[in-house]
């Protein structure tokens, strides 16, 4: 039996992982990108592997293109030719004020936001085009509701990053359909997940879950829903597409 090959990057934690394992029970062969977390990512594969699924993990930094170009090879000989693509990884650093920040950090975030999805859609079109000799695909790009709302005084280089991730998932979606591939994104609104201790508040989601309609964070597990949905055939007529998945914000 063949399995479509899924490429996850950042799938080892959070929204990634999710998505690895609902997209395993959904039958696809997951390749499960991580940078330094090899425990949390291997844990992803164990699990999936013990529930019948098929899933690898692959080290590589999405913001260095050599890496990029290694991450693929090793899924091709690993897994076979790739169907899908999740652009998950993402990166925000500490609250501060645009007046704080230098450029060593905007180019961290930007090299793993913005860079690495837009090497990643490339090499994924080299993969699935039908002008390459692939079969057709979808992409899927996780965005953010900052790309919206900016971020204001919190991180307004990660909201900028993600306005990107949007304009890439709209241009891109516009030139691919003739390639047979899909491009869309979600923007998840406050999820729980490790990402906010990052930017030095782990407990965010829990401050600013009275700004949410819902009056609740979101699961990592509803936004892998939304991504699965738009990889699926169900989706078939849907590019460009960019769904929210924020409560209700
Ligand atoms: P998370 O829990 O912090 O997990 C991030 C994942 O990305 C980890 O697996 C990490 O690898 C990987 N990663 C980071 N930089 C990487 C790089 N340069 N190369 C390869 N992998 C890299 O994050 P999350 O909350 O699940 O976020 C996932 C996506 O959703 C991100 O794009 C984020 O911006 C977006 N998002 C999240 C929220 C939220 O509230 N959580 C809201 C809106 C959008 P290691 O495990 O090896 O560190």
């Amino acid at each position: 039996m063949t399995f479509p090959v899924l490429l996850i990057t950042g799938g080892g934690r959070g929204i990634g992982a999710a998505t690895a394992r609902l997209a395993a029970a959904r039958g696809y062969a997951v390749a499960i990108n991580y940078r330094r977390d090899a425990t949390a990512a291997q844990a992803v594969v164990e699990r999936i592997r013990a529930d019948g699924g098929q899933a690898a993990a692959f080290a590589a930094d999405i913001g260095e293109e050599a890496e990029v170009v290694r991450l693929f090879a090793e899924v091709d000989g690993t897994l076979g030719r790739l169907s899908a693509l999740v652009n998950n990884a993402g990166v925000l650093e500490t609250q501060m004020r645009v007046e704080a920040m230098d450029a060593a950090r905007v180019r961290r975030i930007l090299a793993t936001n913005v860079i690495g999805p837009l090497l990643c859609c490339r090499e994924a079109i080299r993969r699935m085009s039908v002008h390459h000799g692939g079969q057709g695909g979808a992409i899927v790009n996780v965005s953010s509701v900052a790309a919206r709302t900016g971020s204001p005084g919190e991180y307004v280089d990660y909201a900028a990053s993600k306005g990107a991730v949007d304009t890439l998932t709209v241009g891109l979606a516009q030139v691919a359909a003739a390639d047979g591939i899909r491009v869309n994104g979600v923007r998840p609104g406050f999820i729980h997940t490790d990402m906010h201790a990052s930017g030095g508040e782990p407990d965010r989601v829990d401050r600013v879950k009275a700004f949410v309609p819902m009056k609740r964070g979101g699961q990592p597990g509803e936004v892998a829903q939304a991504i699965l949905w738009l990889l699926s055939e169900q989706a078939s007529y849907c590019s460009g597409t960019i769904i929210d998945v924020a409560g209700g914000r």
